[in-house]
């Protein structure tokens, strides 16, 4: 049993708190809502008046909070944990913030000899709730292993990303495909609405496509993330689809802004004489662009 403090019990801090108590842990909880503190105490948790009380003898302290300000202060602000954390204790921030926010409160962090893990969240507070949370940790090894077993209370999956401060990297990176996807997502099937076809059926086709599965798990890993940039599909004929796509979206009426964007870089491609190239040298164009030499 190891003493903890959990600062910020939201949507995914309470039920990660209760899931830690589950596993035998003593919790003690510190949020600005009265209704957070009670819903924990509810769970069988101890609630502090500050932060910083709810640090006192903490082997662990956890952050989840809102955002990059939020952690600070909650960590160095008044009341924050750094008043009374022991050096001896882990601070692991499970927000997602700006990764040179979590370089940063390392920083300082170690310069008051205590050590952070970076640990954001995949998965939504569903999983949060039933403790099949993913953690994407950033820490040094030594410290991972610290806090694995407090993650392996809240989650099914922690991933070493690679040292301090690449796990909040990775979640950024991470959410900035499903956020653009999830846009894109909408946006097609409202296309598809427009077309009259019905939308379970056009969600089972795409499902059982890359336009549903993914390009990173279907048609990347065969082609040009094995530098195979020969034609599975041609970029002149994705680039045609696409062109008909936006021209029957014109006709219904349907604005599809970024698709309007995609139709740009096929254009690039063609232009740089890819039309003949596999699809996914997409990928290849933009990164040569991007970290070629000028
Ligand atoms: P939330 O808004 O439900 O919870 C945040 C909690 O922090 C609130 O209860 C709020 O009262 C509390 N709080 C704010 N300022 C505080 C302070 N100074 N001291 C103490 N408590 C304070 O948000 P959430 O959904 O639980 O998300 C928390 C973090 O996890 C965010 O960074 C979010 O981006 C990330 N995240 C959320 C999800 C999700 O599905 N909700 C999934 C992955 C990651």
């Amino acid at each position: 049993m190891t003493k903890m403090a959990f600062i910020g019990l939201g949507n995914m801090g309470l039920s990660m708190a209760k899931n830690l108590m589950k596993n035998g842990h003593q919790v003690v909880g510190f949020d600005l809502s009265e209704d957070a503190l009670k819903s924990h105490a509810a769970n069988g948790g101890s609630v502090a008046a500050t932060a910083a009380e709810a640090a006192v003898d903490a082997a662990v302290v956890i952050t989840m909070l809102p955002k990059g300000d939020v952690v600070r202060r909650a960590i160095f602000g008044a009341d924050g944990v750094i008043e009374t954390m022991s050096t001896d204790a882990l601070l692991i921030d499970m927000s997602t913030i700006h990764p040179s926010e979590t370089d940063e409160i390392r920083k300082d962090l170690v310069s008051k000899q205590i050590a952070m893990v970076d640990a954001p969240v995949g998965r939504t507070s569903v999983e949060a709730a039933l403790g099949t949370s993913l953690f994407m940790v950033g820490a040094e090894k030594y410290d991972l292993e610290r806090a694995r077993p407090f993650l392996e209370c809240m989650g099914d999956t922690v991933i070493d990303c690679g040292g301090p401060g690449t796990g909040s990297r990775m979640k950024i990176v991470n959410n900035l495909m499903t956020t653009s996807l999830n846009v894109l997502t909408a946006q097609v099937l409202i296309f598809s609405d427009a077309t009259g076809l019905d939308r379970d059926l056009a969600v089972n086709v795409m499902n059982g496509t890359a336009a549903g599965r993914g390009h990173m798990s279907t048609t990347y890993p065969a082609k040009v993330l094995k530098g195979d940039l020969t034609p599975a599909f041609m970029i002149d004929l994705a680039k045609k689809d696409l062109d008909i796509a936006l021209a029957l979206s014109e006709q219904l009426g349907v604005s599809l802004s970024l698709p309007t964007q995609a139709e740009t870089v096929y254009s690039d491609a063609q232009r740089a004489g890819r039309g003949g190239q596999d699809w996914t040298a997409i990928y290849d164009m933009l990164h040569t662009n991007q970290f070629s030499a000028t």
